[in-house]
């Protein structure tokens, strides 16, 4: 490995990090769709347990079945329209046997992880560094995509993101934080958000967001260290307040007014990875 590294220049290898990103963009897609399907379909059984009612029966549903198709007609997808941004550019955005139109976001996902996977190959090498990278990378844009569909940000998505945090700092593939700075920065970014939400929910009797954020939080504190914590929330909440407040002009808010902050705290967690958390600070003239 280390003389295919040499011999081949540090741009190709980004490429085919670039490539395997669109891969597992496209997978991420599925992810997105089904992982809050398969969250409700496990409610309606614990419910169903409790009240004795039983649950109505439903097809298998997993990450793997039943295999991708169009979500108008029920066309099975075949791999030649599978092909990560490519078949969305042929197919011009439609489904090739009803013409019902795919959403942007397909292509989006997986032109972005392809873009995020470049990037960590190209500043860390062909290195454990840019897996552990690459895999947050992967996982936060999947957060932050199903947080703007539903305002659920699963558990079975932060907390492993946040343990491979702390992991990756012990182990020193992420050489920038030591073990109990990310620690620390976990448990901050935990209590932080938890006391900000107490205080709102006792001055104003109103949930502000939900223990998702605190858990995303925690995972960047453990990801970048508890001196980025500031930096990031500073950002998350500017551009949060900017949004919201577009929405609420242009009238694009959903029902009861509600607006995710999983995808505004993982915009900073991205700024802070390309751009380094010191960046956000100086960028707002602190
Ligand atoms: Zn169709």
């Amino acid at each position: 490995m280390t003389a295919l590294a040499t011999n081949l220049d540090a741009g190709l290898l980004a490429a085919i990090a670039a490539v395997l990103g669109l891969i597992i963009g496209s997978f991420l897609n599925v992810v997105i769709y089904r992982v809050p399907k398969m969250m409700e379909r496990q409610w309606a059984l614990e419910c169903a347990e409790l009240t004795g009612v039983p649950a109505a029966p439903a097809e298998k549903l997993n990450l793997l079945t039943p295999r991708s198709r169009c979500s108008g007609c029920g066309h099975p997808i075949s791999w030649h329209e599978n092909i990560p941004v490519l078949s969305y550019v042929f197919l011009r955005g439609k489904c090739s046997a009803c013409g019902a139109p795919y959403g942007i976001r397909y292509p989006l996902v997986e032109a972005l992880t392809g873009g995020l996977f470049f990037f960590c190959v190209w500043r860390w090498g062909w290195s454990m560094t840019a897996l552990a990278w690459c895999g947050f990378s992967a996982t936060l844009l999947a957060l932050a995509a199903i947080d703007w569909d539903t305002t659920l940000l699963p558990d079975d998505l932060t907390l492993p993101l946040m343990w491979a945090g702390l992991v990756a700092a012990a182990v020193q593939w992420n050489p920038a934080v030591d073990l109990p700075t990310a620690l620390w920065g976990a448990v901050a970014g935990y209590l932080s958000l938890w006391a900000v939400y107490w205080a709102f929910k006792l001055a104003t009797g109103k949930d502000g967001m939900g223990y998702g954020d605190f858990k995303l939080f925690a995972a960047l504190g453990a990801w970048f260290g508890w001196p980025a914590l500031v930096p990031m929330i500073l950002m998350a909440s500017v551009i949060g307040a900017i949004v919201g407040i577009a929405l609420k002009f242009s009238s694009g808010l959903r029902e009861g007014g509600y607006i995710p902050f999983g995808p505004f705290l993982a915009g900073a967690g991205f700024t802070a990875l390309i751009f380094g958390p010191q960046s956000i600070l100086r960028a707002v003239g602190l």
